[in-house]
């Protein structure tokens, strides 16, 4: 008797193979580059913060919270959102904190859509959105954004052209926007809302870097707009604002209409998670002495460390798109002589000892990707980015102490694994 399995993964995990984020941290460790690929912060966190962390722990708090959340995170999410958007939730339908911004999307997708419906986003995306449109059955459809000087911008009649089929049902907005690090625009937002409101779609906001934007911009939330509460689901994460990715706290805020759903799907999701984190995450956005000034400084200080990548990139040959917002930055890699963005950040470790991810990997729509942008984080310290730097320097074509070396191909994983969602 033959006892060999022949069972296959499910349809809905069969997309799940780009491991082009795996390859590169496998890359960065077999190296011993520079790992501007992940956005992992390498700064500290508030030490009020960890303090409260560990004091709930050892104070006892290290049971089940509700599914929706400790009551008291939900009364501080609610009255976050309100100083800083005018959006008023009522903590107790109308917030759920989730196991990080991550579960709250897959929560709302899978409350909101199945097969035959539409989701529709913008091209490039993070990649969580075309993962849980696939496990919800339904369909993703990436609306290109359009490239615009040395940024990137909403082409609102491709938009409308999307949202006018009547399979669309809800739309993700990511403001600011990984991997571009574009902040939407007071008029583009205005313009995604207008769209929806008329064709009666749902909006999932991911604002995870809602603190994070830099030369004085600031971040809008779309729920914040005329008619758009009723139709918004706001979600958030302390893992970007307070250092903390670790610790996976995030929430949902929104109507109950639109919130009562999403928590259904949560609680056998996850159920709840993390109380202590709870528990500091909590303490932290109530308290305005350990809130606002870390939040200052962890603007600035990201705002110098993107400037010190920015230039460093420029002056080795790499022309760099505008960061508006978030961790990362986008270079042209035709600077150095490539063409495609995957053969540039496999050669790049060998050549230059850094890491960085190859853009076309957020794309959804591969005929009108660009292939020729890495991303880099600027999220980590300033030694290791001026380190960084200075490799790229020594190994930009033309630099004098240049070695080029074309090695590839040993450094590819022949089978691409099931993909490790290891890409933050
Ligand atoms: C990091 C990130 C997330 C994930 O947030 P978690 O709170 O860690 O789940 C979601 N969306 C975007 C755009 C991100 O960059």
């Amino acid at each position: 008797m033959d006892t060999t399995p022949t069972w296959r993964p499910a349809e809905r995990v069969r997309g799940f193979t780009n491991s082009v984020f795996s390859e590169m941290t496998s890359l960065a460790m077999r190296t011993g580059a520079i790992n501007l690929g992940q956005g992992i912060p390498e700064a500290a966190s508030p030490v009020n913060l960890l303090r409260y962390a560990t004091d709930a722990i050892s104070t006892g708090e290290n049971q089940y919270a509700p599914a929706s959340g400790l009551p008291r995170l939900r009364d501080a999410i609610a009255q976050q959102r309100f100083s800083r958007y005018l959006t008023s939730y009522q903590p107790s339908d109308e917030v759920v904190v989730t196991t990080g911004a991550t579960e709250a999307i897959a929560a709302a997708v899978l409350a909101f859509c199945g097969p035959g419906d539409q989701i529709i986003t913008f091209d490039p995306c993070y990649d969580s959105y075309p993962a849980v449109a696939s496990l919800a059955g339904a369909q993703l459809v990436a609306v290109p954004l359009r490239q615009d000087g040395d940024g990137f911008a909403l082409d609102v009649a491709a938009l409308r052209r999307a949202a006018r089929s009547a399979r669309s049902r809800l739309l993700i907005l990511n403001t600011p926007h990984n991997p571009t690090g574009k902040v939407f625009t007071t008029a583009e937002i205005a313009a995604v809302a207008d769209i929806c409101l008329s064709h009666d779609l749902i909006v999932v906001t991911d604002e995870v870097y809602e603190y994070l934007t830099y030369d004085g911009r600031e971040h809008q939330s779309i729920a914040a707009l005329p008619g758009m509460m009723e139709r918004t689901v706001a979600i958030s994460s302390a893992g970007k604002t307070f250092n903390v990715t670790g610790w996976k706290v995030g929430w949902a805020c929104g109507p109950a209409h639109l919130v009562g759903p999403l928590l259904a799907a949560k609680q056998f999701l996850s159920f709840s998670s993390g109380t202590p984190f709870q528990v500091a995450v909590a303490a932290a956005l109530l308290s305005p002495e350990t809130r606002d000034p870390w939040l200052d400084g962890l603007r600035s200080s990201l705002q110098r460390r993107r400037d010190i990548l920015r230039d460093g990139l420029e002056r080795a040959g790499l022309k760099t798109f505008r960061a508006e917002g978030g961790y990362f930055l986008q270079a042209d890699v035709r600077g150095w002589g490539y063409d495609d963005d995957l053969q540039f950040c496999q050669e790049l470790p060998r050549q230059a000892g850094v890491v960085a991810i190859p853009v076309s990997a957020f794309y959804q729509n591969a005929e009108s990707a660009p292939r020729w942008l890495a991303r880099f984080a600027f999220c980590k310290r300033d030694d290791v980015l001026s380190t960084a730097v200075e490799k790229l320097a020594s190994a930009a074509p033309g630099s004098s102490s240049r070695t080029r070396t074309r090695t590839r191909t040993s450094d590819t994983p022949k089978q691409p694994d099931y993909r490790t969602i290891d890409n933050r």
